[in-house]
């Protein structure tokens, strides 16, 4: 299949207009959002569904996330819509905060991996909301990588791994916030956090009381246990390097990081860190990259999938600091641990 590109800056009207079609016609449209880039099919269609499955490599049981350009297109896709749900989606819709509730019959199972709940967001991305708007379906969404790879930040990066398998890809430059949308699941009366990112756990307690951190956020899954959210049972975010986490106060973390370093070159590997505005002192020497500034972990989300995807056929070894686990800390290190595969020293 020819792959066709629009630039969303060039010709806002082109794409948004010829991807809706495509859209309601069973097809597959890559395009930006705040967040990372989307691979979206008619999200009411089952059998368009399954395409983003097959193109992706995803398993079948991960199921997604729809997009929707109206608040109260909620309505129609859940069997009822709990108060707390309107207190966060009036605070933080259009935004990167996906809710996660009891489906209503209108969802195909394709959609949800055969869980009786379904996810729901309103993204706030202008080409996003004029596709979902033309298609007049919702749109449903993962990131449109190859299963298993960072998720894109660019279309330069759909393209690496999506070219010739979709029918469309929607070029809205780069994405500002870098990371996916924070899930909550509302079942059970209370709030969860099965995925951390762009709206922080802070942020929500802010507008609702205390909310729940699902412990597959920061922890592998024990054997045998359910995951909440089941995309927390795939390896996730990894580019083809071995990713390593540095832990404990900045110099101690700084000397382990250089240690394994020394290490792992010295066995012929080659090595870089993630090093930050404030540590970059430390690795005088060494082959580095400043990613972003360790006091604003949102420039450290916005970089991570894009400086992986850089390092890809250069680095065998990247070295990369952890974060305290607060606010947009918190995301990070859920990304981060999922691609090191918890590794960590
Ligand atoms: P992605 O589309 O790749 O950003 O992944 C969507 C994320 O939302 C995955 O981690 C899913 O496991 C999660 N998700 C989607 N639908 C549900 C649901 N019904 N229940 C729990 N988690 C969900
Ligand atoms: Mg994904």
């Amino acid at each position: 299949m020819e792959t066709q590109y629009f630039n969303a800056v060039k010709q806002p009207e082109a794409g948004t207009k010829l991807g809706g079609g495509v859209i309601r016609s069973g097809g597959l449209v890559a395009f930006p959002t705040e967040t990372v880039y989307g691979l979206g099919a008619n999200g009411l269609d089952g059998e368009a569904v399954n395409k983003i499955f097959e193109a992706k490599g995803r398993p079948n049981d991960n199921p997604l996330i729809l997009h929707i350009a109206k608040k109260s297109d909620l309505k129609d896709l859940w069997k009822s819509v709990p108060e707390r749900a309107r207190l966060l989606m009036d605070e933080f819709w259009p935004g990167p905060l996906t809710m996660v509730y009891l489906k209503s019959s209108r969802v195909p199972e394709e959609v949800t991996g055969g869980l009786d709940t379904v996810a729901v967001r309103m993204p706030d991305n202008r080409t996003a909301l004029a596709l979902i708007r033309a298609a007049g379906v919702p749109i449903a969404a993962p990131s449109a990588n190859l299963s298993g790879k960072p998720s894109p930040t660019t279309a330069e990066h759909v393209k690496a791994d999506m070219n010739g398998k979709i029918d469309v890809i929607i070029d809205g430059g780069p994405c500002n916030i870098g990371v996916e949308s924070t899930v909550v699941s509302l079942m059970g009366g209370t709030v969860t956090i099965l995925r951390p990112g762009g709206i922080t756990r802070e942020m929500l307690e802010a507008v609702i009381g205390p909310v729940n951190l699902s412990p597959a956020v920061l922890a592998p899954l024990k054997q045998g246990e359910a995951a909440a959210s089941p995309g927390m049972k795939y390896k996730h975010y990894a580019p083809d390097a071995q990713v390593i986490v540095g832990t404990g106060s900045l110099p101690d973390m700084a000397a382990k990081l250089i240690a394994e370093y020394d290490r792992r070159e010295a066995e012929g590997l080659t090595c870089i860190i993630f090093a930050t505005e404030e540590t970059r002192c430390f690795y005088r020497g060494k082959r580095y990259v400043i990613i972003g500034e360790r006091k604003n972990p949102l420039t450290l989300c916005e970089s991570l999938f894009a400086q992986f995807r850089a390092q890809e056929g250069k680095a065998d070894v990247i070295l990369c600091e952890a974060l305290p686990e607060t606010d947009m800390g918190l995301a990070y290190m859920n990304r981060l641990l999922r691609s090191a595969g918890f590794k960590t020293i």
